[in-house]
């Protein structure tokens, strides 16, 4: 077992602390487990009903994070998965009712029934009004079966915020109570789990589950679930939730829901999204129209993978209560409504600087092909370089971008030097992605620049354009020689090519390939290899290494140095 916890016989204690010190507007309740407004005196003379929910720690954020303005007066936490004990509910109970009395939410499990249950009857002999509501909104489990009955989960945070903004407004503990009934009525909720949990004092998992297997309609106190079946898409998976729990609402055609996409605790976030996708597109199929939908955390079983789908069935009331305000701190706000078509908006279209020149080129496009071919052949070896060095991707990301270029070389045939360059760098930028992709898209850029307007190119120009590219490479980067990087290959090269002398690139080309190799012995100072620290020593620079490459690609397609063809 890893857990961030001090003692597992202290984690519900240190938790109840966490979370009053961290929230402003919270108190703990002095002797108990509870979890209570800070402004409960002036909320028990008001006269509007206090709300208190709770069961077995472990869920968190519920309930102790529903407490607050709109939702919870008090929340009491029990051990982990273990409702808490009737005395813990009464001293709430005490803390919270004044003259409006107070209705408790309760989540369907025999123990919390129980407890809640004595401890109302114990408060009402004491002369206090108290109701109680039970959320049973697991649809996975049949409503008469052979079993305590449908349990309570996720649904039941939507309860409490109807239950909340009910009391808020003022209403009687009688409307407020039928306020809950109804919501707790329109609620069904169906989850899946991917992995169990594991409770901290037990130290090992609840049951059991295979690579490939995933419980459905499971419990959230890591119990199994109805039904063990094989992993399947997202989109399946959660197709199927939302089916269930709008088939046992019953819900017809063109009625409305609001749906709750609940992460049961250790499902990325990002997978999380890809379950809003899939409820949504699940309830568009059958013609359900979602008035306001939530993603995120609310009622969890510790670190479980999965998650549940709630769907309430709404009318005019039951939404405008959940759009009512609300601030407790795990409450998210108002849903949103979501739209029916992706909203998109159009790229605006980049203009084409296109410049056609007067005598084609074709040295320009054979070194350009030669150099991209290079970039290609080469793939593997950067690839397993950057594996070593860095994350992996430069061999395939500049393949990729050679490949776009040889695409469109024919293109570049009558076009200006600077254009030329500018479309590489529009290329580049368009395709590599990553480090290298940003800094040769800006080194090229920089490098037409700088040929701009020049019509009879030259090895003095080509020399320029070279320093040019790579001082804006160093510059944009933050990077110099003994960085390295590419710059280690691409610097020397650029002060060695002279310009006056088109046989000098040749040499460039060599101080190119020295400076690559050289990086072998340097200790990353930029980049990812950075992070890598002496563990990159032996292994020279992926991206010098591919400067190098291609420069000698170039180099290899200007022929005979001493034929100016
Ligand atoms: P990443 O995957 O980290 O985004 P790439 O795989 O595209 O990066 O490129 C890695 C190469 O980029 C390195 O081998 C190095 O040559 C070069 N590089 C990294 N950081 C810099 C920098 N700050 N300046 C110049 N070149 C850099
Ligand atoms: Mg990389």
């Amino acid at each position: 077992m890893k857990k961030l916890i001090n003692d597992p016989s202290r984690v519900v204690d240190e938790m109840i602390e966490g979370i009053v010190l961290s929230h402003e507007g919270l108190a703990v309740l002095s002797g108990h487990r509870v979890i209570l407004r800070s402004d409960v005196e002036a909320l028990r003379r008001s006269g509007k009903v206090a709300i208190v929910s709770g069961g077995g720690s472990g869920h968190e954020p519920a309930h102790a994070g529903y407490v607050g303005e709109g939702m919870l007066t008090a929340a009491v936490c029990g051990d982990v998965f273990t409702s808490p004990s009737t005395d813990a509910v009464l001293a709430a109970i005490r803390a919270v009712t004044g003259t409006g009395g107070t209705l408790l939410i309760v989540k369907n499990y025999t123990g919390d029934r129980l407890n809640f249950g004595l401890a109302a009857e114990l408060a009402r002999s004491e002369g206090l009004s108290v109701a109680m509501v039970v959320v049973a909104d697991d649809v996975s489990l049949s409503a008469g079966g052979d079993n305590a009955g449908r349990r309570g989960i996720a649904g039941t945070v939507l309860v409490h915020k109807v239950a909340g903004a009910a009391a808020a407004a003022g209403r009687t503990l009688e409307e407020v109570e039928a306020e809950a009934e109804r919501a707790a009525h329109a609620v069904g909720t169906m989850g899946v789990a991917l992995t169990p949990c594991i409770v901290p004092a037990a130290g090992k998992p609840s049951f059991t589950l295979g690579e490939d297997e995933i419980e459905l309609g499971l419990g959230i106190h890591g119990e199994a679930g109805v039904e063990r079946v094989a992993l399947r898409p997202v989109d399946d998976l959660v197709g199927l939730l939302v089916d269930r729990v709008l088939d046992s609402l019953g819900l017809r055609e063109g009625e409305t829901v609001a749906l709750l996409a609940n992460n049961l605790g250790g499902t990325p976030a990002m997978e999380m999204d890809l379950v809003a996708r899939a409820a949504l597109k699940a309830a568009s199929a059958r013609g359900t129209s979602v008035e306001r939908m939530w993603t995120g955390t609310f009622l969890t079983a510790i670190e479980m993978a999965g998650c549940s789908i709630s769907a309430m069935r709404l009318d005019p009331g039951l939404l405008s209560a959940l759009d009512a305000p609300a601030s407790a701190p795990a409450w998210p706000g108002t849903g949103t409504k979501p739209s029916a078509a992706l909203p998109t908006i159009e790229c605006p279209r980049e203009e084409a600087v296109e410049q056609r020149m007067a005598a084609p080129n074709p040295r320009i496009v054979s070194a350009i092909r030669a150099a991209a071919e290079r970039l290609v052949a080469e793939e593997t070896r950067l690839t397993d370089l950057d594996r070593k060095v860095g994350d992996g991707d430069l061999g395939a990301n500049l393949a990729r971008g050679a490949q776009a270029i040889l695409a469109e070389i024919d293109t570049y045939r009558d076009l200006t030097a600077a254009a030329v360059l500018r479309a590489l760098s529009a290329s580049l930028r368009r395709t590599v992605g990553g480090t290298s992709g940003a800094l040769y898209a800006a080194g090229l850029l920089r490098a037409a620049n700088t040929l701009e307007g020049r019509t009879a190119v030259r090895a003095q120009d080509w020399s320029e354009a070279l320093r040019a590219g790579a001082q804006a490479i160093a510059q944009i980067g933050d990077a110099k020689v003994g960085d390295r990087t590419m710059l280690d290959a691409l610097l020397p090269a650029a002060d060695r090519f002279s310009g006056s002398d088109e046989a000098s690139f040749f040499e460039a080309v060599e101080a190119a390939r020295t400076g690559a190799e050289a990086t072998a012995a340097i200790l990353p100072r930029r980049g990812r290899s950075s992070y890598l620290g002496e563990r990159a020593l032996g292994i020279p620079d992926p991206g010098a290494e591919a400067a190098a490459a291609w420069l000698d690609a170039v180099a290899g397609s200007l022929g005979d140095p001493a034929d100016p063809a």
